[in-house]
């Protein structure tokens, strides 16, 4: 017979690292709430019988998210038939707080008391037997990281399984709730209602009005009227609400319980992390410091060490040696003419142009993982939290943008933990602005072409993500769609910790496999494709590129490029292609501009892109493709996490035509600036941003003014 164990716990507690320890997979570990958003499954590594699923983390079985939800549905529902409780016991008394709700629902229970490492580098000590009795379930000391304890744990899990009625707690409440609540338990239990779930349990959900639980379990109106009625009662001799009623209840247990069983180190008030946390998050200091390690971040993948990687693989690799080679052989084998194009200009020509970046993604998503691991991407995302609340999003809505950094489909898929739809919509509109990895390529394709390989360039295309962000959310914030007071955000941060280089080197290749998965197979095909129709026209005659089908469909949508500085076919053709994956951009201009076709003169694919741009258009046409539209696979995502169409066009257009302005902005404003371009250009161009802007303004306030007086009357 199967059995079948939840893990669960705040986020951040270890749930993954230790899910992917008893389960040999490699489930994604961040330390920022929202990473797990769906349940998942895997068997343990030494016992096929027994299936271990790991939760998203939560902090409470209140269904304000959408996680909370998932994990309550899958304990209440689903029957799991034991659970872990991972508890983070460096941050016990916040983790107790779930720790009671989980043992309230009778489910044989094991608490895993992680990160005891960190307690016992502190100097704290826990007394694990009083903890124990204090909480009537078994508590095991784990250090997931290190791998301590965990097969203990779970041998205990599946031993209780086994045992019925093994649920000893009951959360003591003071004699003003306990009364009430055995009220509402003593009209269930008189009631035919279902007797499976735990019935205290159930009155506390009741006395609680949790509107998930009323609407799931048909009560009789009666029930619902007496239960009504002793909860008002309480609710007039507090003068407060039952929900924080229980909640205080709740933490004057925990109170108790922490004061029975830890002692803290009292020389040790300050840690490590509290003193590293003084600079890095400090209000003055933050943002620099934020602002020069991504410059150094992207300084490094894009700009140093990554090109050093990419020019070889470009020119040596796949221009000398592999298209050389294939087509030697192809020639040797005699096939026609239009194959070796196919194969060697179209194929290894677009593939290989990106493939060889793939070094430079590697890189980045090398540095990202490091900072993320050791703690300090959980800082940023506090720290955007001060910048995100002045004009209304929280910092919750940056871990969706953080995550995008790598790709914008997960990045879109996380903004699931937000419990404010507004804010939610919002932050799927805005996350893919934070150039993906995909886009990479774009920029260091065009830094290197262009900008000699300056160092600014790819930082800079970061930080104008980030503006642009900030720009729009203040925006969009004044638009009657999205108005309203942020959400509160509560994240633990973690303790900063020297990252392993097993885990560091699992989240790049995380992040990095779907580049060369999607290079071996969206992009191929793609390239085929483009390929096929450069070389043809619409009459299927081989023809010169400019004669091309795609010369033709590009010579249609040039104009509309024109004003942003790139009115050339080639890269109107690159910009549609990217949408199918951003990739394409770089691969379209690999075999226009074929690595194969390179010379002596002519060395690199680099050289030919260069003649097409000047500085300030190639900056315009980055930020456009940066800006626009996401790729098919992002666009999916939108869809499925707005769930309509009509929004899905509202992001999409809203997004490209954000990307439209501030390329048109970039190139007017740079050409008069740098190139002695036409001032009038300049002027009309920040006349119409400024119209779009003031437009928005005004239509806002007028909104406001309207609702001035409702607003009056609620005012206290
Ligand atoms: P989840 O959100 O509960 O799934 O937590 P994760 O498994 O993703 O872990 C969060 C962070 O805590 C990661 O950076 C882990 O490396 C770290 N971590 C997990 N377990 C331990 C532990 O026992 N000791 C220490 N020091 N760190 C841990
Ligand atoms: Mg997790």
């Amino acid at each position: 017979m199967s059995i079948k164990i939840g893990l669960a716990g705040n986020p951040n507690c270890g749930k993954t690292t230790m899910f992917n320890d008893l389960t040999g997979s490699t489930q994604y570990v961040g330390n920022w709430p929202g990473v797990t958003v769906e349940k998942k499954g895997g068997k343990l590594k030494w016992n096929k019988e027994v299936e271990i699923v790991d939760l998203p983390g939560i902090y409470s079985l209140s269904p304000y998210t959408l996680e909370e939800v998932v994990t309550r549905d899958f304990m209440v529902n689903d029957k799991p038939d034991a659970i872990i409780n991972i508890v983070d016991a460096s941050n016990i008394e916040r983790n107790l707080y779930l720790t009671t709700q989980v043992l309230e629902l009778g489910i044989p229970t094991v608490v895993a008391l992680n990160m005891m490492d960190i307690v016992k580098k502190n100097g704290d000590k826990i007394n694990i037997e009083k903890l124990s009795q204090s909480l009537g379930c078994p508590v095991i000391e784990t250090s997931a990281i290190k791998g301590q304890g965990i097969k203990k744990v779970v041998e205990k899990a599946i031993e209780i399984s086994k045992e019925s009625n093994i649920n000893n707690f009951k959360l003591e409440l003071s004699q003003e709730v306990e009364n009430p609540i055995n009220n509402i338990e003593n009209i269930l239990s008189r009631s035919d209602f279902n007797k499976t779930i735990n019935s205290r349990w159930l009155s506390i959900k009741l006395f609680e009005r949790d509107k998930n639980i009323l609407e799931k379990n048909k009560f009789s109106k009666e029930i619902l009227e007496k239960a009504e009625n002793i909860t008002k009662k309480c609710e007039n001799e507090f003068d407060d609400d039952s929900e924080s009623i229980i909640t205080g209840e709740r933490y004057d247990f925990i109170g108790k319980v922490i004061s029975k069983t830890v002692r803290k180190n009292s020389k040790n008030d300050e840690t490590t992390s509290d003193k590293i946390d003084k600079i890095v998050t400090n209000r003055f200091l933050a943002l620099p410091i934020f602002a020069l390690i991504m410059w150094g971040v992207y300084y490094i993948a894009v700009s140093s060490l990554g090109t050093i990687v990419t020019d070889w693989t470009n020119d040596t690799l796949f221009g000398d040696i592999i298209s050389g080679n294939v087509s030697t052989w192809l020639e040797g084998l005699g096939v026609a003419d239009w194959l070796q194009g196919l194969v060697v200009d179209g194929l290894i020509g677009g593939v290989g142009a990106v493939l060889g970046f793939v070094p430079q993604i590697m890189i980045l998503f090398f540095l990202l993982s490091l900072l993320e691991d050791c703690g300090y991407m959980s800082r940023v995302a506090f720290i955007m939290d001060r910048i995100f609340r002045k004009f209304g999003l929280s910092g919750k809505s940056f871990i969706p943008m953080l995550i995008s950094s790598g790709c914008g489909v997960p990045g879109i898929m996380a903004t699931r933990t937000m419990e404010n739809d507004r804010d939610r919509k919002m932050t799927i509109m805005l996350t893919t602005f934070i150039p993906c990895g995909a886009k990479v390529p774009i920029i260091a394709l065009f830094a290197g072409a262009i900008f000699g390989g300056a160092s600014w360039v790819a930082p800079s295309v970061y930080f104008l993500g980030i503006i642009m962000i900030i720009i729009c959310g203040i925006l969009l914030k004044k638009t009657k769609l999205f108005k309203g007071e942020p959400a509160p955000f509560v994240m633990e941060l973690p303790q900063y910790h020297i990252p392993t280089l097993k885990s560091v080197l699992m989240h790049m290749w995380d992040r990095g496999k779907a580049f060369i998965i999607k290079a071996g197979t969206i992009i191929f095909v793609a390239c085929g494709a483009i390929w096929f129709m450069q070389s043809f026209n619409w009459s299927l005659e081989m023809v010169d590129a400019s004669e091309s089908i795609l010369a033709s469909i590009g010579s249609v949508f040039a104009p509309i490029f024109a004003p942003l500085g790139f009115g050339n076919w080639q890269s109107a053709v690159a910009t549609i292609t990217g949408l199918v994956a951003k990739e394409n951009v770089v691969a379209t201009f690999g075999i226009l501009f074929g690595i194969a076709e390179a010379t002596e003169e002519d060395p690199t694919l680099i050289m030919n892109v260069a003649g097409m741009f000047t500085a300030v258009s190639a900056f315009a046409f980055i930020a456009f493709n940066m800006l626009c539209a996401p790729c098919f696979a992002a666009i999916g995502a939108i869809k499925r996490e707005m769930g309509s169409w009509k929004w899905t066009w509202i992001t999409l257009g809203f997004q490209t035509g954000t990307a439209y302005l501030v390329a048109l902005l970039i190139n007017q404003v740079g050409n008069a600036l740098f190139y002695s371009g036409s001032v009038v250009g300049a002027v009309i161009s920040i006349a119409i941003v400024l119209v779009i802007i003031i437009g928005i303004l005004l239509s806002a306030k007028k909104e406001t003014s309207m609702n001035g007086k409702v607003q009056l009357s609620y005012t206290k």
